[in-house]
């Protein structure tokens, strides 16, 4: 079998587009533009290129982007003096605080300072309890990425053995929640699990996000299965640095129904997802029938 390669690049830009077409309603309908903040302390070339990236892509879909770049020795007072700003204008609907933060920073109390009905990237202590108790929340870019991708795949998810490689607060555990959300059976797995390669083919959907380049094997793949890889790897390989996910995409590529590639997967949703939470905070905050598809 070769498996059918789910095209997040393609999907990334549908999500776009529906959220710009929303996004035009809002400003005609009711006047409203949503604002996007973000917040990079210090100078790490790879946050750098993330924020470039969001910025460029919250003013294509025609919302307000605000960048704060504060210096890589700002006060913890200073940020949260920020943040206590961003909470209190009622143009800025979405705060993003780009992690990681300089090692002098508190991230849990900084995260856990944003507004939650503002926190669209889904990491406020109140946001992954309301996930965590099935209520509406804000649910993190990555794994609601990856849940748009499994349900545009297979319909209804309900019955289906999902194992999720990983149990990082932002990817792994998140992911697990929606899964259950979904009726999948959900196994969480980590450097602890034993026989991780038969849990691993017992499952229906696997979620790899561990962070080790290629370390999923076709092998441990159940042929048919859908494969979701979150990985964002850079390695050397002929004398080139490539990217590869967590999955050995050849081999699992052979046995699964369906694969997402990296590049172009996961990675392109997780920016269209914060968008699209950027949206569903305007809308709540004003009041408005939230856009269909665009949340958990
Ligand atoms: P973390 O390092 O926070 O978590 C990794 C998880 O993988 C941990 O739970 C760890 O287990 C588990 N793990 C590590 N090694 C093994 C192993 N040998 N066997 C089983 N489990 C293992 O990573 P993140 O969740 O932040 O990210 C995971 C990957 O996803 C990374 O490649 C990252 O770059 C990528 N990523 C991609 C995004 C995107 O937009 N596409 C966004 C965010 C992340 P334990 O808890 O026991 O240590």
């Amino acid at each position: 079998m070769t498996a059918k390669v789910i095209d997040g690049k393609a999907f990334a830009a549908e999500v776009r587009a529906k959220v710009a077409s929303h996004v035009t309603r809002l400003k005609e309908e009711n006047g409203i533009t949503p604002g996007l903040a973000v917040v990079l302390v210090g100078e790490d070339p790879a946050s750098q290129v993330y924020v470039r990236s969001k910025g460029k892509q919250t003013v294509e879909v025609g919302m307000n982007s605000y960048e704060h770049k504060l210096d890589a020795s700002t006060s913890e007072a200073d940020l949260l003096a920020l943040i206590d700003r961003l909470n209190k204008d009622v143009t800025v609907h979405g705060i993003l605080v780009q992690l990681p933060l300089p090692k002098h920073l508190d991230s849990d109390l900084v995260i856990n300072a944003i507004d939650p009905a503002k926190d669209v990237d889904g990491f406020h202590i109140s946001n992954v309890g309301l996930l965590g108790t099935g209520q509406k929340s804000m649910v993190p870019c990555t794994p609601l990425g990856c849940l748009m991708m499994l349900r545009d795949h297979h319909g209804s998810l309900a019955g289906m053995d999902a194992v999720v490689l990983g149990r990082s607060n932002i990817v792994g555990k998140p992911m697990a929640q929606l899964l259950l959300g979904d009726s999948c059976t959900v196994t969480i797995a980590h450097s602890r699990t034993k026989d991780l390669a038969d849990v691993c083919r017992r499952a229906d959907i696997v979620v790899a996000a561990v962070g080790r380049p290629e370390m999923v094997p076709g092998d441990w793949i159940k042929p048919g299965a859908t494969v979701i890889d979150v990985g964002i790897n850079r390695i050397e390989r002929d004398g080139k640095t490539v990217l590869v996910g967590d999955v050995d995409y050849a081999s699992a590529a052979a046995v699964a129904g369906a694969i997402t590639p990296v590049p172009g997967g996961v990675g392109p949703m997780t920016i269209a997802c914060l968008l699209a939470n950027t949206l569903t905070a305007c809308c709540r905050a004003n009041g408005l029938a939230e856009p269909e598809g665009l949340t958990a």
